[in-house]
């Protein structure tokens, strides 16, 4: 298994730190806004990573932090005239909601910033300590000459990055390159108490710190989208290797961008869909198909067009399993015939071409190129003969195998879930009549968790997935 790395600037052998068990990190998304397009990218890409090593019998330990203190947060917590912990609270629950949607598991732990404020001050005055950061009326800045290897990520020297660092004038860092690790609170923003006066941390110093903490010194991975290689990542090279005194990530991974009309999706330039009106117009898996059928690695372009391909790639897929599911019910109910046999047999090299694909730098185009074949040889197989149902639950479970380590065809599994959200509006009916308006809107916010929003109309209640 080969992935690209950052760091080298090559393919190489995926070989973990301890045998059968990978540690794994994700930057996660600052909460204060709905996530858009773009940010769904590496929340899919590095869920199929995820589930292929599982695949490939590896035990992950994945964490993804939540940035819930930041200059974001606050400023959108000023303009409501609310608390900054409220608004973290609402981006979190509606991140959730995405998430799931588009099939991403939950990390193991999703650690936040301000629940390891001890761990991001300890990793802080460890670096004050040794010389690699210093104090400046409040703040503390890392001190990058005194890492010699500060670059070594982003490929820049270290001169080339001062020559092209922005100098404030009222700057009071000793050099352009300097970051702050811990901003002095200024008024009426939230702050916690330090040896350095009151204040909060810098963006790049909490994931060196909870990568740490849940993790360990040295990682496996540690991913994210090609826009925080610098500075993000290797701010957190510099801060875990100069605190710790050990390598601190074997394998840099990252996506490119997702672009709309060939330029970044992002917030600042104003040219985002969120992922909640894509996932309205093309349904969230549609999303997630259309960003799995480029490799990470290359740029891939939003448009219309596109997701309506992705759309309907996939209602092939689900036409497939239908037919499927209904030979599975209605074939021949008996052993499996010569022809059978060889055909079932003839899958093992399909595995092989999709494990190929996926070890080759997680290839999901290619994977998902096998897939399609797979489909249309079982296709044509079931339409020539007359299959056993067993042939027909094998020819699924084949079909699933792929499916399920690419995250894909998960609405089949929701048919039962309709049942249940139809209970939950029932019983939400009920309290209502009862005038018990505390559970009905309970039930209501229990639903709108799992993305399902809920529309009083005269005919009665509609609801639909967001
Ligand atoms: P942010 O909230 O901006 O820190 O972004 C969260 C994650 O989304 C990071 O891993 C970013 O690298 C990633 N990201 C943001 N915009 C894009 C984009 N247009 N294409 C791909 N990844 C992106
Ligand atoms: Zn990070």
């Amino acid at each position: 298994m080969k992935f690209f790395n950052s760091m080298t600037r090559r393919k190489e052998e995926f070989v973990p730190i301890e045998e059968g068990q990978v540690k794994m990190y994700c930057c996660g998304p600052t909460v204060y806004n709905l996530i858009h397009v773009g940010n769904a990218r590496p929340m899919i890409v590095f869920d199929v990573l995820r589930r292929y090593l599982e695949y490939r019998g590896y035990q992950v330990a994945f964490v993804q932090n939540f940035t819930d203190v930041d200059d974001k947060v606050i400023r959108k917590a000023n303009e409501e005239g609310v608390d900054y912990a409220e608004i973290a609270a609402r981006y979190i629950k509606e991140y959730y909601i995405d998430a799931h949607g588009l099939g991403v598991r939950d990390a193991d732990i999703h650690p936040k910033a301000t629940e390891n404020m001890d761990q991001i001050l300890a990793m802080v005055s460890t670096l004050v300590e040794k010389g690699y950061a210093y104090s400046v009326g409040g703040d503390v800045y890392y001190r990058t000459e005194k890492f010699p290897r500060y670059g070594c990520l982003s490929h820049q020297p270290l001169e080339d990055l001062q020559a092209g660092a922005r100098i404030d004038v009222n700057d009071e860092k000793e050099s352009p390159t300097d970051f702050a690790l811990w901003k002095g609170a200024k008024p009426g923003e939230p702050a916690w108490d330090s040896p350095w006066g009151p204040g909060r941390p810098g963006w790049h110093i909490e994931c060196s710190a909870m990568s740490g903490r849940y993790l360990g010194k040295t990682i496996d991975i540690h991913c994210g989208g090609q826009d925080l290689i610098f500075p993000h990542h290797e701010n957190e090279v510099a801060q875990s290797e100069a605190a710790n005194g050990c390598k601190f990530v074997n394998y840099w991974m990252h996506n490119a961008f997702l672009n709309i009309d060939n330029s970044k999706m992002s917030k600042s330039l104003g040219n985002f869909f969120t992922v909640r009106e894509a996932a309205e117009t093309y349904g969230y898996e549609s999303l997630r198909f259309f960003m799995l059928s480029a490799h990470y690695r290359s740029p891939l372009n939003y448009s219309r067009d596109s997701l309506l391909q992705a759309q309907a790639a996939l209602e092939r897929l689900y036409t497939a399993v239908e037919n499927l599911e209904f030979l599975v019910q209605n074939g021949e109910n008996r052993g499996m015939d010569n022809w059978e046999t060889d055909f079932t047999a003839s899958f093992q090299p399909y595995r092989e071409r999709f494990i190929q694909a996926m070890d080759d730098d997680l290839n999901t185009a290619d994977a998902i190129g096998v897939l399609f074949e797979l489909v249309r040889a079982v296709n044509t197989g079931m339409s020539e003969h007359k299959p056993s149902r067993l042939a027909a639950k094998l020819s699924l479970n084949m079909i699933f195998e792929f499916a399920n380590i690419l995250g894909l065809l998960f609405r089949k599994k929701e048919k039962n879930i309709d049942q249940k959200i139809e209970d939950m509006i029932e019983t939400r009916q009920e309290a209502r009549k009862n005038k018990d308006f505390q559970k009905a809107d309970q039930i209501r916010d229990e639903l709108k968790a799992m993305g399902i929003l809920l529309e009083d109309t005269k005919q009665g209640v509609k609801w639909k997935r967001v």
